[in-house]
């Protein structure tokens, strides 16, 4: 095999990480590099530059995979072992230069590292320790670490990823335990939802009230996950019931949703499309009501149902709830504030501050808020109150932003 440059195998294996959805560094603990001590910050701002792909991803991190060699062959995966794609493997020096020159540039403010399977789950995930290891211990780098952890590897190595990252992931991968199965038959549902479950113990133990003082100090940031969307027929009823399961059993950070993308040479099984972006789109709006808003997924969809895509879940969830509507911002609690379409925490928080001093109208909510127009059914302020509006017949076509033309280029 031709050996390749750097720069070749950083194209290759950055493009090959384009797949992981990752990028969120908030909760970890807060180191920084003051006094010329160590190299890097997890502290957000200074120096730290922030890029987004066009698919509005965000790619702050260095993110890239040790290699995109993969003993496995999962049908969904361009790396898959089947696959003619061509590969490329760093070494951990490699990525280690790589990640501490980027940050001195501040191209990046920490590392996203995945991989796939060389040899055995074991060795890569000890190589991916190695890389985190010689950050930490040699480069004595203090920014931010996502590692991907491979599930099937051994307890004792995911717990070292855990305490030389700031969060970890495993991949539950597909909505369905009968789609793993058939799709990624290497992998092992039960064993993931294991590999999970260990992180979540190991989490909580360093977060035990005792030791509150010091920073915990395992995957302080937590743990994700990543579920492909649109490979099976799952329907989003059904994936949000497994986000809901998934924050509930092992305290998740986030669910990311990756709109599955068609490989060449790939199974019939396959869809040949890719699912509409604003899919994924919706379910992080959906997953975030849950997270935030305090919705019940039961409340937001049933579980055979598809999220609406012309309309977010909140406008939906209100069009088919006007009974409780409209709600006075005067004298509302909270919670049912959150609830109301168009408004978020920021301007529901701002709003009862406000309303300490002086009854909202409708001006004042105009300015706390992006869109007054869409608000309008479902408020009543000092000076408004919709009238017959909230129950119109053609309300849903009022509030429904016209369809936009998709750019051709
Ligand atoms: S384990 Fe499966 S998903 Fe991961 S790189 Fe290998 S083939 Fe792809």
């Amino acid at each position: 095999m031709a050996t390749l440059d750097l720069k070749r195998k950083l194209a290759i294996l950055s493009d090959a990480a384009k797949y992981d959805a990752s990028c969120a560094s908030s909760g970890g603990t807060k180191r920084d590099s003051l006094g010329g001590k160590g190299v890097g910050s997890v502290d957000g701002g200074m120096g730290i530059c922030h890029a987004y792909a066009p698919d509005g991803r965000c790619i702050s991190l260095l993110k890239i995979l040790l290699t995109n060699f993969c003993v496995y062959d999962c049908a969904y995966c361009v790396n898959r072992v089947s696959s003619n794609t061509q590969r490329a493997r760093f070494s951990v020096d490699e990525v280690c230069d790589l990640t501490i020159g980027f940050y001195k540039r501040n191209y990046i403010e920490g590392l996203f590292l995945s991989s796939g399977i060389i040899r055995s789950a074991d060795y890569t995930m000890e190589e991916m320790v190695r890389v985190a290891r010689t950050l930490r211990e040699v480069h004595d780098f203090r920014g931010y670490i996502h590692l991907k952890v491979i599930p099937e590897a051994a307890p004792r190595l995911v717990n070292q990823a855990a305490l030389y990252a700031d969060r970890v992931s495993i991949n539950v991968e597909l909505p369905r335990d009968a789609s793993l199965a058939a799709l990624a038959p290497e992998k092992d549902a039960g064993g993931i939802r294991k590999a999970m479950g260990a992180v979540r113990l190991g989490v909580d133990a360093g977060q035990e009230k005792g030791r509150k003082a010091r920073p915990p100090k395992y995957a302080p940031a937590g743990q994700s996950t990543q579920m492909i969307v649109g490979a099976d027929d799952a329907p989003d009823g059904e994936i949000l019931k497994r986000s809901e399961r998934l924050y509930g059993a092992y305290k998740l950070k986030r669910v990311y949703y990756s709109a599955f993308s068609p490989i060449p040479d790939s199974t019939a099984r396959l869809p040949l499309a890719r699912p509409p972006l604003v899919r994924e789109h919706r379910l992080y709006q959906a997953d975030w009501l849950m997270r935030f808003y305090g919705f019940d997924r039961a409340e937001i969809i049933g579980e055979t149902e598809d999220l609406e895509l012309a309309i977010d879940p909140k406008l939906a969830w209100a069009l088919r709830n006007r009974g409780d509507f409209p709600l006075d911002l005067n004298t509302a609690e909270r919670e049912r504030m959150l609830r109301v379409p168009g408004l978020g925490v920021r301007s529901v928080d701002k709003m009862i501050e406000v309303r300490r001093f002086k009854a909202l109208r409708l001006e004042d909510v105009k300015r706390l808020t992006r869109g007054i127009e869409k608000l309008k059914p479902f408020i009543v302020t000092a000076d408004w109150t919709p009238g017959a509006l909230t129950d119109a017949a053609d309300l849903r076509e009022r509030v429904t932003p016209p369809p936009q033309q998709q750019s051709l280029f």
